[in-house]
């Protein structure tokens, strides 16, 4: 089988296999590895899916609780954590079983178990049980991804002190939860325990959750999240975590505004970012060195060793699963001499799925303010929406962001329901250069919450229709 293999793809998550399928589209004849026994990476198994699952479960409660609202009438809410779980991990086993069928269809052959380059640019494939196997191909993609990152001196043992992994499948809902972190995964983790009932404390060390992202968004955010019971403190930086097996605690210590303090809670669950699985694919051995955890690349995601090519989490921030995909597919082009180039990371859409979702793509005020650029920028408040009122769900705001000269979109932002499904009205927009004006013409239906992006548009030229 060796011989016969133009490219040897590790790992088979939304990166990985992006690539796999269109190099096979492209007439490479490829092999895709995979160490577990599921494909579809840490995104399907164990990030972005289950999550989505288990926050739509939260959504329905929340619902649920405002029956009366909407005239309805219900007996008592309550529910079966072992059901809500289960319900999320259904979700995976269906599409992962998808992503497999998809392989069958592309010709790609998957080998399970866990690979490394070999000195001599082979792959050897080490499965759970029986021999190893070693792949030749002109080309290997290193496409591993990443794994929950820890604070020096803290180890998730994922027990007191667990990662995102473990917080979608805990045996029973903790009381108490201390969040470490306030970026996408923290946050999601604190709408979703939030809106169950469990008292959760979320710390960040920056001044905002979602630090980096529209403090205006932040605002609205934090206030839903206060409203579910969720005591969030920002500008707090956690400093260890110490844990008694016999007391079932962990105690968070940090530094924050009035010096250092500790609150503890039943689980600590470290939401502090992405660290990429670099190690034990044999890179030393090959001269290959991951700088501060990256592994560089060029324009055609190919590493300094010739025919080996990394992307996804592996080469370093957005770390996105969508971005992972466009990168796989951009270098599987690349491989067969046409590359549609490197997705622009300012285009690359931020997508957070708590209650409200925030997304954002582009640049935000602050970041186009700070290159110099002189901005306008239209707001349309969701209260405005007559979608979002019927809906009963009209916290949140539409924010675009246009270069003043031109009109040219730079950024968007959004704050509210299905934000992350809005945000790609305006990816499209960026993607094509849009001006406000096409923007603000397209005739969008009515009532919608789409409206509000053009609506937003004319704002920032002073000819908002409807607020
Ligand atoms: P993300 O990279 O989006 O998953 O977000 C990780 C979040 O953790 C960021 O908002 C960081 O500011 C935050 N963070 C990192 N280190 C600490 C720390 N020691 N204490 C509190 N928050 C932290």
């Amino acid at each position: 089988m060796s011989d016969s293999i133009d490219l040897v793809v590790i790992g088979g998550g939304p990166g990985g296999s992006a690539a796999a399928i269109r190099a096979s589209q492209l007439g490479l004849r490829v092999a895709l590895v995979e160490a577990e026994e599921r494909l579809g990476g840490t995104c399907l198994n164990w990030g972005c899916i289950p999550t989505k699952a288990l926050l739509r479960q939260a959504q329905v409660l929340r619902l649920l609780r405002r029956a009366e609202e909407f005239g309805l009438t219900t007996g008592e809410i309550g529910h079966d954590w072992q059901q809500v779980i289960g319900r999320s991990r259904r979700v995976v086993e269906e599409l992962s079983g998808g992503v497999a069928a998809l392989m069958r269809k592309n010709r790609v052959e998957v080998v399970r178990g866990r690979g490394r380059l070999t000195p001599s640019r082979e792959v050897e494939v080490v499965p759970d049980d029986g021999d190893p196997v070693r792949l030749r191909a002109e080309r290997v993609l290193l496409a591993t991804g990443g794994r929950p990152a820890s604070l020096p001196g803290v180890e998730i043992d994922g027990e007191r002190v667990i990662s995102s992994r473990e917080a979608m499948v805990l045996p029973q809902r903790p009381d108490t939860l201390v969040i470490i972190g306030a970026g996408a995964i923290g946050v999601e983790f604190a709408s979703f325990y939030g809106a169950f009932g469990t008292r959760v404390v979320l710390l960040e060390a920056e001044a905002q959750v979602l630090p980096g992202e529209d403090p205006e968004a932040a605002t609205v955010l934090t206030a839903a999240l206060e409203a579910d019971g969720v005591e969030v403190r920002t500008g707090v930086r956690v400093t260890g975590v110490k844990t008694t097996s016999r007391a079932r605690r962990a105690t968070v210590a940090f530094e924050g505004p009035e010096g250092p303090a500790e609150v503890k809670g039943e689980r600590a669950l470290m939401a502090v970012g992405v660290t990429a699985n670099a190690g034990g694919l044999g890179l030393a051995a090959l001269g290959l060195r991951a700088d501060r955890g990256r592994v560089p690349v060029d324009d055609d995601y190919q590493t300094p060793v010739p025919g080996v090519y990394a992307i996804g989490d592996l080469i370093g921030p957005p770390q996105l699963a969508h971005a992972a995909s466009a990168e796989g597919a951009a270098a599987a082009e690349a491989m067969a001499g046409q590359g549609r180039g490197r997705p622009d990371p300012a285009s690359i859409p931020r997508c957070i799925y708590s209650e409200p979702e925030v997304a954002g793509v582009g640049l935000t005020q602050a970041q186009a303010e700070e290159q110099g650029i002189e901005v306008k920028v239209g707001r349309f408040p969701l209260i405005a929406s007559g979608r979002a009122r019927a809906s009963g769900d009209a916290e949140g705001l539409i924010k675009l962001v246009f270069g003043a000269r031109y009109g040219d979109l730079l950024g968007a932002v959004i704050v509210g329901p299905e934000a992350t499904e809005l945000i790609a009205e305006a990816g499209l927009a960026l993607a094509m250069e849009a001006t406000w004006e096409e923007l603000a013409h397209t005739v969008h239906a009515h009532p919608t919450l789409s409206e509000g992006l053009m609506e937003a548009a004319a704002a920032a030229f002073g000819q908002s229709i409807n607020i």
